[in-house]
């Protein structure tokens, strides 16, 4: 036992069982599917341990961490207003949860799980840890608004899950929370151990930390659904507009429950006061809060995706690992404006616009054929958002080697995607400082976006670079290679 806890100053109550609950990432007290499973086994002594892996998973992005050490801050609040403490330690997080939970004299450990399968491998070892030492291991579903074990294809094996996204969408909606939360009574405790200081952005290379917490939260949630989400259907689309809720790092962090979101959005879409079109908007809110419970599902379902395709035909596609131009991807200089733009947004802010990621992903993969692990593991570096299952599902789905796969994947043109959600070129201009100054009425020259070449003196600036490649020419050598793939896999899957 640690000196620190040598000495545990509140025993637990006669007949009570106590239990120690780690938060992970999952930064809050409402609506929480994790908490509510410890509440069931006793009182609580909550518990955040910043074990070596997150810790450098932090430090790769100063934004991410500097958001983290926010929220924990807004946590520690909330449980203080709760009548307890909570207990900061850094370490091993087994041996430290043994530790603790020893020192407490509880029973046993209760945390929501991760999907990625890094975070799986852990939760597995920490849980055998535990057992090991004699304590009970408890790990709860969460961060999805619908439990991977609760939503399995009816056709297909048990442990298969959905692998195409309408069909998942159907049967999510029909098990969706109603109600208000009713998961949050129970009692958590200070008994006395001692705590380490929370950390500090300044540890990770930050120099300040954004507001986040629960209430942070809550008010982005609601300012949302009230202002902008019955626009969401168009504005959503638009990467000038503030027209997306900004939610995925609280999601990510869990400092809000993507159930309290979906309850809010189905009490707005079940408002008899709603415009038809309004609804519709909500209706797509609610359909982006399920994509990222699919791509839970198929991470969770499917842990190997983390490296490999979950397409299996795809697996020994040669991505490459370099490009003359992927230095220039990197920095947001291809000379392709929504491209440079996103890749720009991305480090001055920590987020890019979903739309504008598609194309800049969509990019790296086809016009350059570079390996979508790159690329994910790249943006990592710059998000805010801390959620590896999403990022990975998302960039196999552009790769066109993940769920929901096409015949051939579909490969944006930069150029006519500029044209078509930022036809005014303010986004670019935000974000491209070389061609701020290019006046507003030039944007919408339609030769200009549908041809680069033709573009290029329009775009040409000193500071500006040219394309670095021509996207027709490479989109048509990634389908030729893409499609010789594609029939020799088949054939060779026919000939086994
Ligand atoms: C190539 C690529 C990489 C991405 N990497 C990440 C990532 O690393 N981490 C991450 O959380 N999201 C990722 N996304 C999904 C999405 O772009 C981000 O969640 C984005 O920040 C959503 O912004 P928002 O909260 O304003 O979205 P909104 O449009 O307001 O959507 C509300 C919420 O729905 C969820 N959501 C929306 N779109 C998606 C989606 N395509 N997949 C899963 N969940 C979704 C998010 O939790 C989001 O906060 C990626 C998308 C692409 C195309």
């Amino acid at each position: 036992m640690d000196e620190r806890d040598a000495a545990m100053a509140v025993p637990p109550a006669p007949h009570a069982e106590r239990v120690v609950y780690r938060f992970t990432r999952d930064l809050r007290l409402a609506d929480h599917a994790g908490l509510a499973a410890a509440y069931a086994q006793g009182e609580v002594v909550p518990l955040f341990v910043l074990d070596p892996a997150m810790a450098q998973r932090m430090g790769r992005s100063p934004r991410r961490a500097a958001f983290l050490c926010s929220a924990l801050a807004g946590l520690a609040s909330e449980v203080e207003r709760h009548g307890a403490r909570l207990i900061v330690r850094r370490g091993a997080a087994g041996a430290t949860l043994r530790q603790v939970a020893r020192a407490a004299g509880a029973r046993g450990v209760v945390w929501s799980c991760g999907y990625d399968r890094s975070e799986r491998l852990s939760d597995d070892r920490v849980r055998g840890d535990l057992e090991e030492a004699g304590l009970r291991a408890t790990l709860v579903h969460d961060a999805p608004v619908v439990s991977p074990d609760d939503l399995v294809t009816a056709r297909e094996d048990r442990s298969e899950g959905f692998r195409a996204f309408a069909p998942f969408f159907e049967a999510w909606q029909r098990l969706l929370p109603t109600g208000r939360d009713p998961l949050s009574a129970g009692r958590l405790i200070d008994v006395g151990l001692q705590s380490e200081a929370l950390p500090q952005p300044s540890e990770f290379g930050s120099a300040e930390a954004p507001p986040a917490g629960r209430a942070t939260a809550h008010t982005r949630l609601i300012a949302f659904l009230d202002a902008a989400a019955p626009a969401y259907g168009i504005a959503s689309r638009v990467p000038s507009e503030n027209g997306t809720s900004r939610l995925s790092a609280d999601l990510s962090f869990g400092t809000i429950a993507a159930r309290t979101a979906v309850r809010e959005t189905l009490r707005r879409i079940d408002d008899p006061f709603m415009l038809a079109e309004e609804r519709s908007s909500l209706r797509a809110f609610l359909r982006s809060l399920a994509l990222r419970d699919f791509f839970l599902h198929v991470a969770w379902h499917h842990p190997r995706t983390h490296d490999e395709p979950l397409q299996e035909k795809m697996r020994e596609f040669a991505w490459a690992r370099t490009h003359p131009a992927l230095d220039a991807w990197r920095a947001g200089r291809t000379g392709f404006p929504l491209v440079d733009a996103g890749i720009r947004q991305l480090h001055a802010t920590g987020w890019m616009h979903p739309r504008v990621r598609a194309v800049a992903a969509s990019f790296l993969c086809f016009d350059l054929g570079v390996d979508w692990r790159l690329g994910r593991d790249e943006w990592d570096r710059y998000l805010t958002e801390d959620d590896p299952a999403i990022a990975t599902g998302n960039w196999q789905w552009i790769a066109g080697i993940g769920a929901d796969m096409a015949q051939f994947p579909r490969i944006y043109n930069p150029q006519r995607q500029r044209a078509r959600i930022d036809p005014g070129g303010a986004y670019v201009r935000r974000y491209v400082s070389e061609l701020a100054h290019v006046p507003v009425g030039t944007w919408d020259d339609r030769s200009a976006s549908r041809q680069p070449q033709l573009a290029l003196p329009l775009f040409g600036d000193a500071a500006y670079p040219r394309p670095v490649v021509d996207h027709e020419a490479a989109a048509r050598a990634f389908i030729a290679r893409y499609r010789a793939f594609s029939s020799s896999a088949d054939a060779r899957r026919a000939s086994r």
